[in-house]
């Protein structure tokens, strides 16, 4: 049964019209981007044209963008190609960076922001080549870190910064060049790109070993062969993202009317970062007393997608590490759920979130009465 509502951008969002043709287009034609022939001229010119495009869209310099397999690899490549002599990251990154052998965690505080007293105290004699990775916002509750304060602590112990943008991108104005961050992961299927493709922003200059050894593809950084088709589809996603920065703001009215009915018909409901600037298309609510699968899967039946947690990796039940980072007991962090809204969400998307959410707390209050 396809879904009625999809309220879960942030797993991923729906290709977008420009990008489904871009691709279509490409993948019509032949050609390897490196082939000096005709064809791979034009293959060429679809992946130059794309990088200009994601450049563009990040306030990057085009040769700074080298397209990777997605945001997992960027944020690998970053964190791995750099040999950071001490690795420094926030306790809330996505697992793509947690899963790095060697790093430190930053501690959160309960609003989901970085604690800057933290991370002050742990580059303190921090050693030349330390390396320090926050996300620009977070996936499960949409907090924004204070980037530009991270990368002038960074800076004053000569550290350099890495910064996962994956969820910010195409939902906040992004400026690699005025945040002055060293390197930058960002994903194409979170904007309403293709999965599979992303890439990693690198201040030119930077060094950093490839992480995809072989032939001299990007610059001789990320070996194999282009994707040009789903580089077209990024650079028509990252173009339309662009126009529509100001319509994913606005859905701030939506999620905060959302979010307002609900904990006025249910005060004992919670809302995670409320008092931190969030992104404006996320919520991260829990309903105290139910299970956050069993509540997606309620959802599910009445035709809602939303997701428990971070919901990267299909099946996932582990409780979350972020919400547990930020100090939520973990009873309280089994409850929540994330909905997240996009570029295509209609004005009233939340309206049958809240219905269906309502009815299983009453359901699940009824219940426990009788029992
Ligand atoms: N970083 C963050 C914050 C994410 O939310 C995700 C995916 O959800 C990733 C990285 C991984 O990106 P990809 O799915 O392109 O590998």
């Amino acid at each position: 049964m396809p879904h009625a509502v999809y309220l879960d951008h942030n797993a991923t969002s729906p290709l977008r019209p420009e990008a489904f043709a871009a691709m279509t287009e490409a993948m019509r034609d032949v050609g390897n981007a490196s082939s000096v022939h005709g064809f791979g001229r034009r293959a060429r010119k679809r992946v130059e044209d794309a990088r200009g495009a994601v450049a563009r869209l990040v306030g990057a310099k085009t040769q700074e963008v080298v397209f990777t397999s997605g945001g997992t690899e960027a944020n690998n490549w970053a964190l791995i190609g750099a040999s950071p002599a001490k690795l420094l990251v926030s306790a809330i990154e996505h697992d793509s960076v947690l899963a790095v052998p060697g790093g430190e965690p930053i501690a959160v505080e309960g609003s989901g922001r970085l604690d800057l007293a933290d991370l002050e105290r742990k580059l303190r004699g921090a050693p030349a080549g330390t390396l320090v990775s926050v996300m620009l916002a977070n996936n499960e509750t949409g907090a924004i870190q204070l980037i530009d304060t991270v990368v002038e602590l960074a800076r004053q112990a000569g550290a350099l910064v890495h910064c996962d943008a994956v969820q910010g991108i195409g939902k906040l104005p992004v400026d690699f060049a005025g945040l002055g961050v060293d390197m930058l992961s960002i994903s194409a299927h979170k904007l309403g790109g293709p999965q599979g493709l992303g890439a990693l922003v690198l201040r030119e200059g930077l060094e950093s070993a490839p992480l995809l050894r072989g032939g001299g593809q990007e610059g001789r950084r990320r070996a194999g062969t282009e994707n040009v088709a789903a580089i077209a589809g990024f650079g028509a996603a990252a173009e339309a993202a662009a126009e529509g920065l100001a319509a994913v703001a606005g859905l701030a009215e939506q999620r905060d009317r959302f979010e307002a009915a609900l904990l006025s018909a249910v005060p004992k409901a919670r809302i995670f970062a409320a008092e931190s600037p969030r992104l404006a298309n996320t919520s991260c609510v829990a309903m105290p007393g139910v299970g956050a699968e069993t509540q997606v899967m309620a959802f599910d039946l009445a035709g809602v997608a939303v997701s428990s947690g971070s919901a990267c990796s299909s099946g996932k039940v582990a409780p979350s590490h972020v919400l547990a980072a930020m100090g939520v007991p973990p009873d309280l962090a089994a409850s929540a759920l994330r909905v997240s809204l996009g570029w295509n969400s209609a004005p009233d998307a939340l309206d049958r979130c809240l219905e269906v959410w309502l009815d299983l707390h009453r359901r699940h209050r009824e219940r426990r009465r009788i029992a």
